[in-house]
C-alpha cells in the first residue's frame, strides 16, 4: 500500500454539502423511484440505470431525462470530474472526485458515461496525444460520446494477451492516410450496442512473445466493416455485446501509446477501471436497510428465532464493507500522492467481489424462503437481495475474475514467484 493518509477537511466536508445541494436540485424526475412500477419484472429494470441505454431508449421522457442529467453534470464538469477545466472536467483532486462519486452512489443518481470518463480519460491524459486529447476529452466530458471498451475475446478474458484481432498496417493512398486494417472478434463488451466509439486491443505483431505485439486503438464505431450484436444474460437483459470488425480501416493517429505497446497502456486502463468507490457505498446503503428491517415489526415477523448467526454475520459484513472502504480511500489518497492505480485496485476489486456476493447471501438468510420471491411487491425489502443475487454472478467475472486479481496481488504487490 503507498502509506498516504487523507482526514477530511471542512473545505472537503462543504464539498460534500454542495454535491448534495446539486443533487437534490437537479436530478431528473424520471430517475426518481416511480411506485407504481414496483412490481415491473423488466429485465433492464433488474441492472438499475443504464445510462448509455437510457440516452437512446425509445422512451422520450427517459431520453429527455437521461440527456437532462448529462447537461446538468457537464455544467460543473462533473462528468469527468478529474479531467482538467480545458477539456470540459472540473480538475478536481482524487479525494474531490471520491467524495463526489461518494455522494452521488449513495443518492443512486446514474453514473454519466463511466467507461469513458473513467478509463479512457485518465488513459488518454497519460498516454494519449494533444490531438487525441483535443478530439475525444471534451465529448465524454459532456456526455455527447458514449465509449465501450473492447479487450475480451472468445479465448482471450483472463489470458487476455492470448487476443487474436489482427491489425495490418498499410500505407496512405486513396483509400485515406496511413491505416491499420482491423479483423476479428471481441466479446462481453458492456454496452457496446449503444456506444459511438470503442477502444480497443489488437495484434499488430504475431511474431513478438504475446504481450508485445498489441496495440491500442480507438475505432469509430459506425465505421465500415464494424458489425455490434447484443447478448443476452440469464436474465433476459442485453448489458453486452459482441463486435465484429471485418477489415475495418483505422487511422494510425488513432492508435494510444506507440505499435506494440497496449499491452502496458490497457493495464493502466484497467487499474483505473478497478479503483473505484460505487461498491462499498452501495453495500452500505443496502446493509442499513436490512438491520433497519430486520429491527421493525414486521422484520420481526419474518426473521428465524434464533437469530445469533444472522446477527454475527451481518456484523461481519459491517466489518467488511468497511474495510472495502478504507482501501478504495487509500487508494484516492496515493492517487493524489501521484501513484497510478496498479495492485491496491486489484485488492479493491477483490473485496468488493466477493463482499457483493456474501452480502446478496446474507440477505437471503435474513429472509429464508422469502428471499426467493423475484416480485418486487410482496417481496421484503422490494426483492433487493433476490436481485443483488443476479447481479452478483457477475460480480466476480467482470472487469477481470477473483482468480486473476488474487495472481496480481500474489505477484505485483507481493513479489512471490508466477507459477
Ligand atoms: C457483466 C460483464 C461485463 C463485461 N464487460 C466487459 C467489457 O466491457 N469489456 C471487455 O473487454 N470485457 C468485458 N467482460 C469480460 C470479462 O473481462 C471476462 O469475462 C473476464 O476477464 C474472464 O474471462 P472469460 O470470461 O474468458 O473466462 P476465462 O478466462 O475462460 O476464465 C474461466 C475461469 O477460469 C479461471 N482462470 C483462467 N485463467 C486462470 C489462471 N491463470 N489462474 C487461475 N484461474 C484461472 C478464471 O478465473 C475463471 O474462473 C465482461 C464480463 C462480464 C461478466
Amino acid at each position: 500500500m503507498t502509506g498516504a493518509h487523507w482526514e477530511e477537511t471542512a473545505q472537503d466536508a462543504e464539498f460534500r454539502r454542495e454535491v448534495r445541494a446539486f443533487v437534490r436540485e437537479s436530478f431528473p424526475a424520471c430517475y426518481r423511484p416511480d411506485p407504481e412500477a414496483e412490481n415491473s419484472l423488466e429485465p433492464e429494470d433488474v441492472w438499475g440505470y443504464d445510462w448509455p441505454a437510457d440516452r437512446c431508449s425509445p422512451d422520450p421522457e427517459r431520453r429527455a431525462g437521461a440527456l437532462a442529467w448529462a447537461a446538468a453534470l457537464a455544467e460543473r464538469g462533473w462528468i469527468a470530474p478529474h479531467l482538467p477545466a480545458a477539456y470540459g472536467g472540473a480538475g478536481l483532486s482524487p479525494m474531490r472526485e471520491f467524495i463526489l462519486r461518494e455522494e452521488m452512489v449513495r443518492a443512486e443518481v446514474p453514473t454519466v458515461n463511466g467507461i469513458g470518463a473513467m478509463l479512457l480519460g485518465p488513459t488518454l491524459m497519460e498516454f494519449g496525444t494533444q490531438e487525441q486529447r483535443r478530439a475525444h476529452l471534451p465529448g465524454i466530458a459532456c456526455g455527447r460520446t458514449v465509449w465501450a471498451q473492447g479487450f475480451s475475446e472468445p479465448d482471450a478474458g483472463s489470458d487476455l494477451a492470448a487476443l487474436r484481432t489482427t491489425a495490418v498496417r498499410e500505407p496512405a493512398g486513396p483509400a485515406g492516410p496511413e491505416a491499420y486494417r482491423v479483423t476479428g472478434q471481441k466479446v462481453w463488451t458492456s454496452s457496446a450496442q449503444y456506444a459511438d466509439w470503442l477502444f480497443v486491443l489488437v495484434r499488430t505483431d504475431p511474431d513478438a512473445p504475446r504481450h508485445k505485439g498489441i496495440t491500442f486503438l480507438l475505432i469509430d464505431a459506425t465505421s465500415d466493416g464494424v458489425s455490434i450484436r447484443p447478448i443476452e444474460d440469464m436474465r433476459g437483459a442485453t448489458p453486452f455485446a459482441e463486435i465484429h470488425f471485418d477489415d475495418v480501416r483505422v487511422p494510425v493517429a488513432h492508435r494510444v501509446g506507440a505499435e506494440n505497446q497496449g499491452w502496458y497502456v490497457a493495464m493502466a486502463a484497467l487499474g483505473f477501471e478497478r479503483a473505484g468507490i460505487g461498491a462499498p457505498v452501495k453495500f452500505e446503503q443496502l446493509l442499513k436497510r436490512l438491520v433497519g428491517r430486520l429491527r421493525s415489526a414486521e422484520g420481526q415477523e419474518l426473521v428465524r428465532a434464533d437469530t445469533t448467526v444472522l446477527r454475527h454475520e451481518i456484523a461481519r459484513r459491517y466489518v467488511e464493507m468497511r474495510a472495502q472502504y478504507a482501501v478504495a480511500r487509500l487508494t484516492a489518497a496515493g492517487h493524489a500522492a501521484g501513484a497510478v492505480p496498479g495492485y491496491e485496485a486489484s485488492v479493491s476489486q477483490l473485496l468488493g467481489a466477493e463482499l457483493h456476493q456474501r452480502l446478496a447471501r446474507t440477505g437471503a438468510r435474513a429472509f429464508g424462503p422469502y428471499a426467493q420471491l423475484w416480485q418486487r411487491g410482496p417481496a421484503p425489502m422490494a426483492a433487493a437481495f433476490a436481485h443483488m443475487r443476479f447481479d452478483a454472478v457477475a460480480a466476480t467475472l467482470l472487469g477481470g475474475t477473483t482468480e486473476i486479481q488474487r495472481r496480481v496481488i500474489a505477484t505485483r504487490g507481493l513479489g512471490l514467484p508466477r507459477s
